[in-house]
């Protein structure tokens, strides 16, 4: 399950990651009220969809003035945004976030992701934070530093410093992140999350000779939905406009259906056997329309579900 980021910021604020002030706005009129409540100089305007590289495609924007935050704010509220996650469709914006602007000098990249090689959750963080990551974990993997914890002590001191340093944050300033580091991965571990990304987490300019602040500007969530019985408060996040109108119809018969492109629906017993069975079709040169896993025992009236879900995928030709 994934939330917006102004949700996931709610989160890390509990967990005490420093990030900035800010109001989410579901108007015109909202947003206006929330930059006069901010006060300025600066404010960002952020367009709120489950996907990222908003700033790229015109979803995240600089303010100066509280007029140009509600001008902002009536270009960005309704548009069709396209990021490289939305698909070619993009996903309309229907909520912003207005926060306060960061004096940014350095943006880093820092993540929690359950590793399942060392079955252990990986802290993974960058020098190379902000709009290109992906570049980044493709052109230069070295670039990334990773660190394995242990569950019996959590993220230890030795190893967030390992982090912080190779990630070149500067020395007044290491303490600061290695909390955040440890905030993170309770915070990763406690809400039963499967990725929580802080892209970038920045460090701000010194002020008064202090060193300089470490803060979360962005803030992305994935929870592991078999888990969400026992967190009604983030179940509470769910925004069923973000989700595909046939995958929640599946998700209330408890079947487990992704809608694809092609033109092939599929209906198998056993996730396995589903994966299984999308390789043979594609293997023969076709396309599945969906993944659907009815489960094992499924009953007639799930059957039937299933397949009125599949049959209102109009590009559905034939059902395998
Ligand atoms: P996305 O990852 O979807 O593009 P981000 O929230 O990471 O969206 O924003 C994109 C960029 O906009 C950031 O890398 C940062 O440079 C800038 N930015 C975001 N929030 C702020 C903020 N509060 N203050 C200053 N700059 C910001
Ligand atoms: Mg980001």
């Amino acid at each position: 399950m994934k939330i917006h980021e102004y949700q996931g910021k709610e989160i890390l604020r509990q967990f005490g990651v420093p990030v900035p002030r800010g109001y989410a706005a579901f108007t015109v009129q909202e947003a206006v009220e929330a930059a006069q409540k901010l006060g300025g100089p600066v404010w960002v305007v952020k367009a709120q969809i489950h996907a990222g590289g908003r700033g790229k495609g015109g979803g995240v924007k600089i303010a100066k003035t509280v007029d140009d935050v509600k001008t902002m704010a009536g270009q960005i509220l309704g548009m069709q945004l396209k990021t490289h996650q939305t698909g070619p469709a993009g996903q309309k914006v229907r909520r912003l976030l207005i926060e306060e602007g960061a004096d940014i000098k350095k943006e880093y990249y820092v993540a929690a992701v359950t590793d399942r090689a060392t079955q252990r959750v990986a802290i993974m963080a960058s020098s190379e934070g902000g709009m290109d990551i992906e570049e980044v974990a493709q052109a230069s993997p070295e670039k990334i530093i990773k660190v394995f914890v242990d569950p019996a002590t959590g993220l230890t001191d030795a190893q967030g410093d390992e982090l912080a340093r190779g990630i070149g944050v500067p020395a007044g300033s290491l303490a600061l992140a290695v909390d955040v580091f440890k905030k993170l991965y309770r915070c990763y571990v406690e809400t039963d999350a499967s990725l929580a990304e802080i892209n970038p987490l920045v460090l701000e300019g010194s002020k008064d000779g202090k060193a300089g602040n470490i803060k979360a500007l962005d803030a992305k969530f994935n929870f592991d939905a078999n888990a969400m019985f026992r967190h009604p408060e983030i179940v509470a996040y769910r925004d069923l406009d973000e989700e595909d109108p046939a995958e929640i119809e599946a998700s209330k018969f408890d079947l487990a259906y992704i809608q694809l492109d092609g033109n092939i629906g599929c209906l198998v017993n056993g996730a396995g056997l589903a994966m299984a069975t999308m390789d043979t079709i594609k293997l023969f040169g076709g396309e599945p329309a969906n993944f659907l896993d009815v489960g094992g025992g499924a009953t007639a009236e799930k059957v039937t579900e299933a397949f009125k879900i599949m049959l209102k995928n109009p590009n559905v030709k034939a059902i395998l």
